[in-house]
């Protein structure tokens, strides 16, 4: 195995721990300077980046190291450095396309100068059943710009394809007429720049930007809750292009009713036309996207192989990616072809290397209560309102599911109530799960946010 390829798999096992904003921004253009025994010399393009990696992901890169290499790797350290970044940059722009970083950091040669990603186009968005109706909706709206759905409002758990589908509606408008003026951005891109226009004194060149435009593609419009002149500004910009008919696209991690912090005005609005979500895809959709996605790479996995990666990682498409990844890497270290034992055990490692190890019921608790806004006194308090029952219980669910708690502790965890009291959550919640999709969203939220925080 070579430098170049080990660090591709130190990758591939960095990229499903950290937020994909994060991976692109650190992980660019960094590579094996030199590997001498248990020593190894790391390099990344800046100061800056070596600093913050040294900081930060010391632990996580010496650990991916180990892992791969059966301990032979012991000691790390970093330089600055930079060459030409070969096979390292593929997999870092495979893994995370640039635009769809939320901090906005990552932009490049990728995006084209409306701000889209030409990799995310509806030809490779596979439909299934958790996304046809925001896939057909999403198409509808580039049909009749304007008229049909405004705005489309598309909502989602992370990973689940939103910043693609967005994005794909942006690219398809352009094929159809090069003279579009389109717009895609992030919702905190969006605030960083009013926030630098109001400094600049700039607002009115700001507001001619945004409210001269034929199609507004926002994402994540989350991010902007509690911002409240951000939302201001951008109650003016939604008037002003709903009112010329001009086509406006947000989406979400959650309908607009549970978005915190946002004023009501922009909630109506948000709800005028139309809201589509997007669930976690059922078995044959991640059978067909990792089929797909084989195609895409250019690389032949058995069927065997594919349904088990379908069939053990379920929750969303940027980890059936990440995994795919891997086990590629994987293999391509080892100079073999996957079988299904071997996928097994590089899952396995997955799993084992995963932070799960870290959560406790008081993570639990904290999660849930920022989730749904409410307290940990109240969450956990007397109350037997409908707002704090139904957190209550998925906390209670999540304990069981996620850290395998006891029920009597369970109910300790939760101001000391009754052991049958835990018992009967976890049944109700469990049930209700088979048939509630928002139930499902809300879970999945709660457990990214608590994966992504530990
Ligand atoms: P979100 O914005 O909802 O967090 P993304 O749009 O960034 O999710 O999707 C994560 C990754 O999964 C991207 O690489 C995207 O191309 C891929 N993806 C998601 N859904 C699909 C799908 N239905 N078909 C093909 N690829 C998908
Ligand atoms: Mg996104």
């Amino acid at each position: 195995m070579d430098n170049e390829q080990l660090w591709q798999a130190v990758l591939g096992e960095l990229e499903l721990l950290i937020s994909k904003a994060n991976f692109t921004t650190w992980f660019k253009n960094t590579f094996i300077a030199s590997l001498d025994g248990e020593n190894i010399i790391v390099a990344a393009p800046n100061a800056f980046t070596k600093a913050w990696l040294e900081k930060k992901y010391r632990e996580q890169i010496l650990q991916a190291l180990k892992n791969i290499t059966n301990e032979g790797v012991k000691k790390i350290n970093f330089i600055v450095e930079t060459k030409k970044p070969g096979l390292t940059k593929q997999l870092v722009d495979a893994v995370a396309p640039r635009s769809s970083s939320a901090s906005g950091a990552n932009e490049g040669a990728e995006m084209n100068k409306f701000g889209l990603n030409k990799k995310y186009v509806f030809d490779n968005f596979i439909v299934g059943k958790g996304n046809e109706l925001a896939h057909a909706a999403a198409r509808a709206v580039t049909e009749k710009l304007g008229e049909t759905y405004n705005p489309l409002f598309i909502y989602g758990g992370v990973g689940l394809g939103k910043t693609h589908l967005i994005q794909a509606i942006g690219n398809e408008i352009l094929k159809k007429n090069p003279q579009a003026k389109i717009l895609y951005i992030n919702s905190e891109r969006f605030t960083n720049d009013y926030v630098q226009a109001i400094k600049t004194g700039q607002t009115e060149s700001f507001k001619k930007h945004y409210r001269t435009v034929d199609v507004l593609l926002i994402d994540d419009i989350h991010f902007m809750s509690g911002k409240e002149q951000t939302q201001e500004e951008f109650f003016h910009t939604f008037n002003a292009l709903h009112q010329n008919n001009k086509q406006i696209v947000l989406s979400s991690d959650r309908p607009p009713k549970a978005i915190p912090d946002i004023e009501q005005r922009l909630i109506s609005r948000f709800e005028w036309g139309m809201i589509a979500d997007i669930a976690a895809p059922d078995l044959e959709t991640r059978i067909a996207i990792l089929q797909a996605k084989c195609q895409e790479k250019n690389c032949l996995l058995e069927k065997e192989v594919i349904e088990h990666l379908a069939k053990v990682i379920q929750n969303n498409v940027r980890e059936l990616e990440g995994a795919l990844n891997r086990i590629i890497a994987y293999h391509q270290l080892n100079k073999s072809l996957p079988t299904l034992d071997s996928t097994k055990q590089v899952l396995q490692a997955m799993t084992i290397s995963s932070p799960r190890g870290n959560i406790t019921p008081k993570k639990i608790i904290e999660a849930t209560s920022v989730y749904f806004d409410i307290t940990i006194e109240e969450l956990t308090g007397a109350c037997r309102r409908k707002e704090m029952v139904l957190p209550r219980q998925i906390v209670m669910y999540l304990m069981r599911e996620e850290i395998k708690s006891s029920y009597p502790a369970i109910g300790q965890e939760l101001g000391g109530r009754d052991h049958t009291t835990a018992i009967h959550a976890c049944n109700k919640i469990g049930l209700a799960l088979e048939k509630d999709d928002k139930l499902k969203n809300d879970l999945l939220l709660i457990k990214q946010k608590l994966y992504q925080a530990s």
